[in-house]
């Protein structure tokens, strides 16, 4: 049975990397986009190949598909997984799911209500490198985890320098682009939840009306590891890693905040070092086998709803911190929803 996809914005991401992971698959099918704009969405599917191209929501969920990709700017998600889930439509939707987790957590139970699979794009669960950590770890090869440190500080690339660094409304700014990544990143290889946040943010001049180009935060999990994080827009010659520091050893990986398969991770213990080898498939692709494969009823998406809720509700406490100047609890409620 082949999955029929419906494109919910005529996005950079959509055509750079999700288009080409659902084709990978021999069930993908990209059925339809929309954007706001019709002039927008047949350029879009004309470049892109897609046989149909609508401006409004209602036609696209009117169209015969059966799941959505949602990658339009951050304020418009919850509107329409709600309206797709209501259609019946499985939903895969970007990071940040909403503007709070209040509004993420709407997403959650809806999805629950109606039966489909609800999805968060957060890719870097699907790289090797974060699940030979995460493997590593839960094999005790560093004993204890007592702590660990992302670099994920990079340039955001011109053509990238839009709503981000201007539009608070669309959610904008570095904590809800890439702390949540880095946030949901850390509970996946930890495989803890973190309990509090103290977060600095600043802005160093590309981003404006109020909002951070940079942040760095502290997390304390629940298991008592501390983890701090660092990301931002405006560092043109920071590399990036993810380490985790434990009693009988470390793992050190280099290069691995990224869209791609890239990177290299090393074990550090006692005995010496090792590189960790693991497999480069693409983070995408995997993310749309995963989801493919909870569509069919096996297992669930490589980042849930529920991982959605818990990345943002995060991010929304290291924000809160930020401009509170106070440590701030993390408290995703995922009890309350029904
Ligand atoms: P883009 O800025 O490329 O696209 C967002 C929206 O902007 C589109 O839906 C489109 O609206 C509108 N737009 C695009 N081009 C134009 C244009 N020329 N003129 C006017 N409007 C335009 O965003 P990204 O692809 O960078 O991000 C989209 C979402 O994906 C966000 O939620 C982001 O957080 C997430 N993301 C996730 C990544 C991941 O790895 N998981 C990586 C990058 C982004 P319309 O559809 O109405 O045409």
């Amino acid at each position: 049975m082949s999955i029929r996809w419906g494109l919910i914005g005529a996005s950079t991401i959509a055509r750079q990397f999700m288009i080409s992971a659902i084709r990978a698959h021999g069930d993908g099918e990209i059925a339809a986009v929309m954007s706001s704009s019709p002039e927008r969405a047949m350029a879009y599917a004309g470049e892109n190949d897609i046989p149909l191209a609508v401006s409004t929501l209602d036609a696209l969920l009117g169209a015969d598909i059966d799941a959505v990709y949602i990658s339009t700017t951050n304020e418009l998600h919850l509107d329409q997984a709600l309206a797709a889930a209501k259609a019946g439509k499985h939903v895969l939707c970007e990071k940040p799911l909403a503007l709070t987790s209040a509004d993420a957590r709407k997403m959650v139970t809806a999805a629950r209500a109606a039966g489909i699979v609800l999805g968060t794009n957060h890719h870097l669960r699907n790289a090797g490198a974060h699940r030979s950590m995460r493997e590593a770890i839960a094999a005790g090869r560093i004993g204890k985890p007592i702590a660990a440190r992302v670099f994920h500080s990079v340039y955001l690339p011109e053509n990238l320098q839009g709503w981000r660094i201007t539009k608070p409304e669309a959610g904008g700014g570095v904590v809800l682009d890439i702390t949540v990544h880095d946030v949901d990143t850390l509970r996946f290889v930890l495989d803890d939840d973190p309990v509090e946040v103290s977060c600095f943010t600043q802005s160093v001049g590309m981003a404006g009306s109020g909002l951070e180009d940079g942040a760095m935060c502290i997390w304390r999990f629940k298991s008592g590891i501390i983890a701090q994080s660092h990301e931002g827009f405006t560092t043109k010659f920071a590399g990036t890693g993810f380490e985790v520091h434990g009693s009988e050893g470390s793992l050190i990986a280099s290069n691995v905040m990224t869209q791609k398969p890239d990177g290299s991770v090393l074990l550090r213990t006692a005995e010496g070092e090792e590189q960790l080898s693991f497999d480069r498939d693409d983070l995408y692709t995997r993310s749309v086998h995963q989801f493919h494969a909870a569509i069919g009823g096996e297992g669930h998406p490589a980042a849930t709803g529920e991982d959605g809720v818990w990345s943002l509700a995060s991010a929304e406490a290291a924000l809160q911190s930020g401009s509170s100047g106070k440590a701030v609890k993390i408290d995703p409620r995922l009890g309350s929803m029904n």
